[in-house]
């Protein structure tokens, strides 16, 4: 973290998305940051090797987006990756041969997916619980457990877990906490000052916010950590490239204007649904009827801009997904542009019916993620794709 960060650290948060450090360059003036699109660097003096001296290791452009995130998280130092992905292998990573975790149930299905067929490969084992029962999680602890990774809310039923409560209790076991923020974004949730100590993101999502780049980020709470960290975002490659870096910064600087607007029509969407009669049930941490919104309140500013609900039926789901006309029918989230997905036939493809059906990702259920579109507008297409 460069000193003219560390000054803005004091800042609000709306100021912090502009005003993080290296939002003038230090040598022309320039209003963005520069796009260093170099490999190396040139020793001038051999007996003093430059700071930057080769990309995979560090690039302006990409440290500029590394502390830009650091600043937001409230952590000690960033590091950006060439997906979310990327940043949560580096991350997972930090086990080693033996050792075992202990990860959300309904974790992403990616993350699921490297747990489960190239981490078991290397002998380092996961166990996936309901975080909303602490007594589940608690009763997953096993003499090798040497890390936590909470998903919350979670993917696509928005559950939640109590940051705090796991991250303290994972800390009286000496274990690494994780949480992937990708739903939330540090505008909303700041999981290093509930007490975690590396928070992954989907830069992909939110943060970019245009549908437009792929990227991930990894944010650490202390320095040790993020020592090792470097080591494995150095050793590994997967570092994000000067173009894509500079067009994260770019779509970050909006994030909360975006957020603000999204969450405002997200709201309005889900109480709209809730009194729809083809529509079975609402999932929304902002809905008074949501089991996890006193949790979700403690530690979160706000709910969010995806809403998951339920048509009642495969048939009925695929019929909304062809007659609406306003949001992109796609996988993904957090863009300017509303994005439906359809979990069971996308994201959850993979996994069996049974499984799925057992975590309510049922036939009929639609993934809402709210752009910046007139709400009214989106709520009257949703309407004519109800009702038919
Ligand atoms: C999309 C997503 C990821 C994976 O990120 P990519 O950028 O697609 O690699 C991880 N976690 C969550 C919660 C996501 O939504």
């Amino acid at each position: 973290m460069n000193e003219s960060n560390s000054n803005q650290r004091d800042k609000q948060f709306a100021t912090k998305l502009i005003h993080f450090g290296a939002e003038v360059d230090k040598t022309t003036g320039a209003s963005s940051v520069p796009i260093y699109q170099a490999s190396t660097f040139h020793h001038h003096d051999i007996f003093n090797p430059p700071e930057y001296d080769y990309s995979r290791s560090g690039n302006p452009t990409r440290q500029a987006l590394e502390d830009y995130i650091t600043l937001l998280e409230g952590g000690t130092r960033g590091f950006a990756f060439g997906s979310g992905m990327a940043a949560i292998s580096a991350a997972l990573m930090l086990l080693s041969a033996g050792e075992h975790i202990i990860v959300t149930e309904d974790v992403y299905g990616g993350t699921y997916r490297l747990l489960t067929t190239v981490l078991t490969r290397f002998n380092i084992e996961s166990t996936f619980v309901d975080m909303t029962n602490f007594d589940a999680v608690r009763d997953a602890l096993q003499p090798n457990t040497k890390a936590i990774l909470m998903e919350t809310p979670s993917n696509p039923t928005l559950k939640i877990t109590d940051i705090a409560l796991v991250a303290g209790w994972a800390k009286e076991h000496g274990l690494i906490t994780m949480l992937d923020n990708t739903f939330m974004t540090p505008y909303h949730q700041r999981p290093i000052e509930l007490g975690v100590d590396l928070v992954l993101h989907s830069a992909t999502k939110f943060l970019g916010g245009h549908s437009d780049v792929l990227a991930g980020l990894v944010v650490a709470a202390d320095e040790s950590l993020g020592r090792r960290v470097k080591q494995l975002q150095n050793g590994i490659g997967a570092v994000l490239g000067p173009q894509d870096s500079w067009l994260l910064m770019r779509g970050m600087k909006t994030l909360q204007a975006r957020m603000e607007h999204s969450e405002r029509s997200a709201h309005k969407l889900a109480h709209w649904l809730s009194s729809q009669s083809e529509v079975a049930q609402v999932y929304y941490p902002g809905l008074e009827d949501h089991p996890g919104r006193a949790i979700h309140e403690k530690q979160s500013a706000g709910y969010g801009a995806v809403v998951s609900f339920d048509v009642g039926s495969g048939e009925r789901a695929k019929a909304v997904l062809s007659r609406v006309k306003l949001p992109i029918v796609a996988v993904s989230l957090g863009a300017v542009e509303s994005i439906l997905s359809y979990p069971a036939m996308m994201s959850h493809a993979a996994m069996p019916k049974e499984v799925r059906h057992e975590r309510g990702i049922t036939d009929g259920l639609l993934r809402y993620s709210v752009g910046l579109e007139d709400i009214d507008d989106l709520i009257a297409d949703l309407e004519q794709a109800l009702r038919f």
